[in-house]
């Protein structure tokens, strides 16, 4: 999971968001706010131009070409309300609250389901996740699920290269370790086989394209070029050699920077020191070390 770039929407999408919200906001009670919340959220026109307008940006921002910024493994498809909507009527027509999440993270897995600190700078925690919302007072906003929109995860999570399993990165038991363990077992990134193997295959796909992109960079002639770039189809040779290459490797430097599990690219980068044959990978390349996604 990667922290992602905000883009703004515009200020006609931003008035019709704030109008929808005071509706809810305007209300006496929390219990009438989320009932509110449901009826606005549902009712709402999937094609009007405004949803249309947050659907595309949040596309746009989504990790490796439209998809889901918490498994990172499937297309994405909904628009996911980070703190629920069930549980933070307040936060149901706020922009920063959406992210870019497939149908199997936000319904099988994420849902409702929520828990927050009980109080500021301690690690106890609760779950409120709403078995009948009536009986709910407002939560606090001191969420454990990690905040790709607000916040970086990988402060909080570490990729195991050799079994693309995430660990929590702080200490044991502190609030970051919780938030970390929480994130890991709400979303089942560890638990989803599909999502382990993804990062395994994601592992030697940018290996192999970044020896690809190496050995073309190599290349003093079209045939060794040919032969470094793989492809079914010959490199074109209308025009200069030099720019030829360079194409090349943009190509292979854009197919790195949108494969699914972008993640795994970031841990490479982070961790090529711990790994000898890595550290020897970026020594050949040392600009691929500022490449983000
Ligand atoms: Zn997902």
């Amino acid at each position: 999971m990667l922290q992602i770039t905000s883009l703004t929407i515009s200020t006609r999408t931003q008035r019709l968001l704030a109008n929808k919200q005071d509706q809810i906001n305007i209300l006496a009670n929390y219990t009438q706010e989320v009932q509110k919340a449901s009826t606005l959220w549902d009712g709402k026109s999937s094609t009007s131009i405004y949803f249309s307008e947050i659907k595309a940006k949040l596309k746009k921002m989504a990790v490796a070409h439209h998809t889901c910024n918490y498994c990172e493994n499937e297309t994405g498809s909904h628009v996911e309300h980070i703190f629920p909507k069930s549980l933070y009527p307040d936060k149901t027509f706020v922009w920063d609250n959406y992210l870019w999440a497939c149908s199997i993270c936000n319904s099988d897995y994420k849902g409702s389901k929520f828990k927050t600190f009980n109080a500021p700078n301690t690690p106890q925690h609760t779950d409120i996740t709403p078995l009948n919302p009536r009986n709910y007072n407002r939560p606090n906003n001191d969420a454990l699920l990690i905040n790709p929109r607000s916040e970086n995860p990988m402060h909080f999570l570490w990729l195991d290269l050799k079994t693309g399993v995430f660990v929590e990165r702080q200490n044991q038991r502190t609030r970051d370790w919780w938030r970390a363990n929480y994130t890991i077992e709400l979303l089942a990134l560890n638990n989803r086989e599909e999502l382990v193997k993804g990062r395994k295959k994601a592992y030697n796909e940018y290996w192999n394209m970044l020896n690809r992109y190496i050995n073309v960079l190599n290349a003093t002639n079209f045939n060794e070029l040919d032969a470094a770039y793989s492809q079914a189809t010959p490199v074109p040779r209308n025009k200069a050699f030099n720019f030829i290459q360079t194409q090349c490797c943009l190509n292979i430097q854009e197919a790195i920077l949108t494969y699914p599990h972008p993640t795994v690219w970031e841990e490479m980068k982070r961790q090529h020191l711990h790994y000898p044959k890595l550290a020897n990978l970026f020594t050949q390349i040392p600009t691929a070390l500022t490449w983000s996604i």
